[in-house]
C-alpha cells in the first residue's frame, strides 16, 4: 500500500494520486501559505481520486474554500483531469501557460478535430486499420476523466511567480508536452519539474499534429537548458523527489541518443513509424501504451529527417523512413 500523504516541508505535502495507469500514480503539491494553499496537478479524475481527495483534505485539515489557486504544469490528463472538481467547489483559479491551454482547446474543446487528426497521422504512418478502429474510441475515452473543464487562467512565464508564500521563476520546458511549465525557487534550489524530468522513467515524447514539429528537438534543447539550473531538490509529476537533477538529465538526453541511433540501425531497408514502433516496443502494448509509443517513434523519426539522417519516401499514402 503506497502512504499518499507526505510532508516534505512546513510548506509544501505530495499528495500521491492514484492512476489507472502502470504509472500507478501522480503526484500533486500542496502548498500551504499564510492565507490559505495552494494545489499544484491535481490529478485524473476518478472516483478512487476523489475518494483520495476527500479524505486527504480532511486529514490535513484543509477547508476547500481556502483553496487560493490551481497551477499546472502541463496539460496531461493525468495533472489536468481534477482541476475542473477543484474549481467548482472552490471557485479557485486554474492556471497554466498559454500554449498549455491552447492544448487544452485543441484535444478536449468543443468542435475538437485532433482525434480524427491524430487517426490520419497514425493511418499515414503505417498503422492498419484493425488496429485503428479501437484507437478512436479510446481518443475520446478520457473526457469523463478531465470533466468539468474549469476556466483557465494564463500564466505570465516571463515573470515570477507567486505559489504559497514565495517566488518562483517559471521555466517554459517544452517537448513532454507543448507549453509545459517548470518553476524554479532560486533561493531554496528547489523545483517543481512536472513530467519533464522524472526520477527511474523517461518522460514519453511525442508528436502531435500542429503544435510543436520537431517535440524531441525541442525536449533535448530544454533539458540541456534545466540541466544547467542550479536544483538540489526537484518534485517531479511521478515517482518522488529526488536530489540528482542534472545527472537525470543527461541521462535522459543520452537515452534519446542510443534511441536514434538504434533506430537508425533498424532502417537497412525503408520502413513505416509503426513497424519501427512494434519493433521497439514489442506487441503487446494497450491501445492506450500503443497511442504513445507509435507518436514517440514518430518524433524520433521527424528528429532524424530534420537533421538529415533519414528521408521520407511516399507509397500508397503511408510515410516509409530510408538512411540517407
Ligand atoms: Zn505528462
Ligand atoms: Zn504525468
Amino acid at each position: 500500500m503506497i502512504k499518499p500523504i507526505i510532508h516534505l516541508s512546513d510548506t509544501i505535502i505530495q499528495v500521491k494520486v492514484p492512476l489507472p495507469f502502470p504509472l500507478r500514480w501522480v503526484n500533486s503539491y500542496v502548498v500551504i501559505s499564510r492565507s490559505g494553499w495552494t494545489l499544484i496537478d491535481p490529478g485524473l479524475r476518478t472516483p478512487e481520486a476523489e475518494q483520495l481527495w476527500n479524505g486527504a483534505l480532511e486529514e490535513l485539515g484543509l477547508p476547500i474554500g481556502a483553496l487560493e489557486k490551481i497551477v499546472l504544469t502541463h496539460h496531461h490528463p493525468d495533472h489536468y483531469g481534477l482541476s475542473g472538481w477543484f474549481q467548482e467547489r472552490s471557485g479557485a483559479e486554474v492556471h497554466i501557460s498559454g500554449t498549455g491551454m491552447e492544448q487544452v482547446r485543441a484535444l478536449w474543446g468543443e468542435g475538437e478535430t485532433m482525434s480524427a487528426e491524430l487517426l490520419e497521422l497514425f493511418r499515414r504512418h503505417g498503422m492498419d486499420e484493425e488496429t485503428l478502429a479501437p484507437m478512436a474510441e479510446h481518443m475520446t475515452s478520457f473526457i469523463p476523466q478531465l470533466s468539468p473543464q474549469p476556466q483557465l487562467t494564463v500564466i505570465d512565464t516571463e515573470r515570477p511567480y507567486k505559489i504559497g508564500d514565495r517566488t518562483y521563476q517559471p521555466f517554459v520546458t517544452p517537448g513532454h508536452a507543448a507549453g509545459h511549465v517548470c518553476f524554479l525557487d532560486e533561493e531554496r534550489s528547489e523545483l517543481f519539474c512536472g513530467d519533464h524530468v522524472l526520477p527511474q522513467i523517461t518522460p514519453n515524447v511525442s508528436y502531435i499534429p500542429g503544435f510543436d514539429d520537431n517535440p524531441l528537438r525541442s525536449y533535448l534543447h530544454s533539458l540541456d537548458e534545466v540541466g544547467k539550473l542550479k536544483v538540489e531538490l526537484a518534485f517531479p509529476g511521478h515517482r518522488d523527489p529526488f536530489r540528482t537533477f542534472a545527472e537525470r538529465t543527461g541521462q535522459i538526453i543520452r537515452h534519446h541518443e542510443e534511441r536514434l541511433a538504434a533506430m537508425e540501425a533498424k532502417l537497412d531497408e525503408p520502413r513505416t513509424s509503426y513497424a519501427l514502433c512494434r519493433d521497439f516496443f514489442g506487441d503487446r502494448l494497450s491501445i492506450h501504451q500503443l497511442r504513445f509509443a507509435l507518436s514517440e517513434t514518430i518524433a524520433h523519426l521527424f528528429y532524424l529527417r530534420d537533421e538529415g539522417r533519414v528521408r521520407e519516401l511516399e507509397g500508397d499514402g503511408v510515410v516509409l523512413y530510408a538512411l540517407n
